[in-house]
């Protein structure tokens, strides 16, 4: 009896490794935290972290010469690259890939704020707000998809919109920014009114409906919660233009009367959507109205001194390419796929801090970077 409780046992421990090994397959989890991160040469008072969804080389260079050969990430001089790749996949979606930047985490594709184990783990924007600092995160999608969501939210899967506004209600954000408004009033999940708590909770709530951004009066607001569409607002390319004066906005209220420091999200969501829909006008316009919001973003970074300003992707989209036969302004180009690929990714950094960001790391990193940026040592 002993001897086959023994064989038993050494089956069960083959059945768990091989299955440890099948999820391990890429992950080494490298948690290599590197040199000068406990004290950064430094101290950035606000990070201000935007993402381009789907960005890849291609995707910038396609941006840039449709533009006339200029781009106003050519202002940051500081550039690494990150691998990208999630805990159990090469290629990566842009949960696992936000998860990474926010948590510090290698998780699997779909993952919202959550490890491997679907465990919750803090995100470097919940940690500023315990902290003290001002936070914000505006996006070009709706403010419950994966990227934002895995800032401010804790869920095992991607999708649960209405409950990852949930945790968005108690987050602290001062500044929410996107599309979605239907998970917040018209739930299907239950009949919960999220305007009417986010105005209990000190949010000022205000629709495209009613008013543009630059209609919004920030006087006496607190917080705000703006919604831009009523699910995914429209691409650049069919008139939405709220990126740049929306993270103007945002960036000043933050600013204003904080001594603290704040961290903002700034996310160019639908360079990705481009990407799925091997549509090259959509990357194009989407990567130049992005690029605007990065020179508004840059302008208060060169004049404020204080903020660290860090531009990156979760992965490129589309395995985009410019082509043979192409002229300035006018380009040939071609995909080889409709999803995500594993290209290393480019990191632009500008303002206090910037040079921890040259090099080749792991996308993980980014999140220690920023840490040690902040001056909250390693962890
Ligand atoms: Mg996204
Ligand atoms: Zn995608």
């Amino acid at each position: 009896m002993k001897k086959y409780m023994y064989l038993l046992l050494v089956l069960m421990t083959m059945i768990t490794s091989c299955d440890t090994q099948k999820k391990a397959i890429i992950m080494a989890q490298p948690q290599i935290v590197e040199k000068n991160l406990d004290q950064p040469t430094k101290k950035a008072k606000n990070i201000i972290f935007m993402v381009g969804d789907g960005m890849g080389i291609t995707q910038i260079s396609s941006g840039l010469y449709s533009n006339n050969n200029q781009l106003h990430l050519e202002r940051i001089n500081t550039i690494g690259l990150h691998k990208c790749y999630a805990y159990d996949d090469l290629i990566t979606d842009s949960a696992a890939g936000a998860t990474a930047f926010a948590c510090g985490i290698k998780t699997y594709n779909g993952a919202i704020g959550v490890g491997p184990d679907t465990i919750p783990v803090q995100t470097i924007l919940e940690e500023a707000e315990l902290k003290g600092l001002k936070t914000g995160m505006i996006a070009t999608s709706t403010i419950d998809h994966a990227t934002p969501a895995s800032f401010a939210a804790h869920n095992k899967y991607r999708k649960n919109y209405e409950e990852i506004v949930l945790d968005f209600l108690d987050s602290g954000c001062e500044i929410l920014i996107g599309g979605g408004q239907k998970s917040f009033d018209r739930r299907e999940m239950d009949d919960r009114n999220l305007t009417k708590e986010f105005t209990k909770n000190g949010y000022t709530v205000v629709s495209h409906v009613d008013k543009t951004i630059n209609e919004i009066d920030m006087t006496a607001v607190e917080k705000l919660l703006y919604y831009t569409a009523d699910s995914s607002p429209l691409p650049a390319a069919q008139g939405r233009d709220y990126l740049k004066p929306a993270s103007e906005l945002s960036i000043n209220h933050l600013n204003k009367n904080n001594e603290d420091g704040f961290f903002l999200l700034i996310e160019g969501s639908q360079i990705d959507w481009g990407g799925h829909a091997n549509d090259a006008n959509m990357i194009i316009t989407e990567m130049i109205d992005f690029d605007n919001t990065i020179g508004a973003v840059l302008d208060f970074a060169e004049k404020d001194g204080n903020t660290l300003v860090v531009i990156t992707a979760d992965h490129e989209t589309g395995g985009f390419a410019i082509q043979k036969g192409s002229k300035l302004n006018d380009l040939k180009t071609e995909f080889t796929s409709d999803y995500h690929t594993a290209d290393l990714i480019p990191v632009f950094a500008f303002g206090p801090g910037e040079e921890d960001f040259n090099g080749i790391y792991e996308n993980t990193e980014l999140y220690h970077k920023m840490r040690a940026a902040f001056g909250w040592g390693s962890k």
